[in-house]
């Protein structure tokens, strides 16, 4: 059987498979999950060898992280097979980047997902809290962390891909070991691609998250908090239709793109059902076939043209 890729994470040595379980889902943010679902998706990820497994605080106010930490015990998933990584910063009741916030939230989160240290931990949206304090306060707290054992490596996230150069230019070489960037490697936006060089020069490792742009490549579209204008949505509901039209998944075409660049260790998707699971594993394990499906991908692409790169505000103005 051909097995799911794994890719390296910059200099972490950790082996991603390329396909990542996004976990926000398991919070019920694109709609409720059972606890049943649930399961079984984790499961079937791990059989299908997923071994990365994305979360936040921040995901369902808790709920993401307590379902999935549920979900890892239930499987009795050796500790040392999977790649966890969770956030902090961001709270259902708002932002807190200090170094006393977060050295609590990580314990915090350790006792939901009932583990004892998270392989990475990612400042969560860094672009809503000053990206300063950031550098010279929430950075240094986390290299605290890593030194007691609770967090194995460090990471910042955010939207706006400005905030990943002010940040790296800024902190120790070394002191942060990956960047989780959303929404900017997708057929509708891929300006990630123009920072890869930077981020390789600064060895600092690269995970694409959302490669649906959070659910407007899909054929359901996105849920309604999306913050795309009407015109972005409206485009990629029409290149879903001419997906269907021609027989084919808008998500899959979707995924397969963000997935040839080898440069991304690892494409987070969320999912929610085995169904989801299987059609992605499926996806990636068929990338090579990408070739029959390059005049659909042109077109889709000539449909988002007017919309190629648009994204939306994301963050606070930074003095
Ligand atoms: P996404 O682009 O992965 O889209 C998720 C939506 O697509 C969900 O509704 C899901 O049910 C649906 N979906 C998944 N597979 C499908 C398929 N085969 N067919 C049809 N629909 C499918 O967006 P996302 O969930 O926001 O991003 C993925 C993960 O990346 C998140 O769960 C999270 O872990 C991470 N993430 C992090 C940040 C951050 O740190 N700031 C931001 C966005 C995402």
């Amino acid at each position: 059987m051909v097995k799911l890729e794994k890719r390296v994470l910059g200099r972490t040595g950790l082996n991603l498979s390329c396909v990542g379980f996004g976990a926000s889902p398991l919070g019920n943010v694109f709609g409720p999950v059972s606890r049943d679902d649930a399961l079984a998706a984790v499961r079937r990820a791990l059989d299908l060898g997923i071994n990365f497994f994305d979360t936040s605080p921040y995901y369902g106010g808790t709920v993401s992280e307590m379902v999935l930490g549920d979900c890892l015990r239930e499987l009795g998933v050796p500790r040392d097979e999977i790649i966890v990584s969770t956030k902090c910063g961001r709270y259902a009741d708002g932002f807190d980047f200090s170094a006393e916030r977060i050295t609590k939230s990580v314990d915090e989160s350790l006792q939901r997902l009932k583990l004892d240290y998270v392989d990475i931990l990612q400042c969560h949206d860094i672009e809503f809290g000053s990206l300063d304090q950031i550098v010279s306060e929430t950075i240094p707290a986390l290299q605290k962390l890593k030194e007691a054992g609770k967090i194995r490596f460090i990471g910042i996230t955010g939207l706006p891909l400005g905030i990943f150069t002010y940040v790296l230019d800024r902190v120790p070489p070394g002191s942060v070991d990956a960047v989780l960037s959303y929404c900017h490697y997708s057929i509708n936006d891929s300006t990630l691609v123009d920072l890869l060089p930077y981020l390789k020069s600064k060895g600092v490792g690269v995970i694409s998250a959302s490669p649906l742009a959070m659910g407007l490549l899909t054929e359901n579209g996105p849920p309604e908090w999306h913050p795309a204008s009407s015109e972005l949505k409206s485009a990629c509901r029409a290149a879903a239709n001419h997906c269907k039209e021609k027989g084919k998944n808008i998500s899959k075409l979707a995924l397969q793109y963000s997935l040839t660049n080898k440069e991304v260790s690892s494409i987070l998707v969320g999912m929610n059902s085995v169904k989801q699971v299987e059609e992605n594993v499926a996806a990636a394990l068929e990338l090579l076939n990408i070739g029959e499906d390059l005049d659909l991908l042109h077109e889709v692409e000539a449909i988002l043209e007017p919309v190629k790169t648009q994204t939306w505000p994301s963050g606070i103005q930074q003095s």
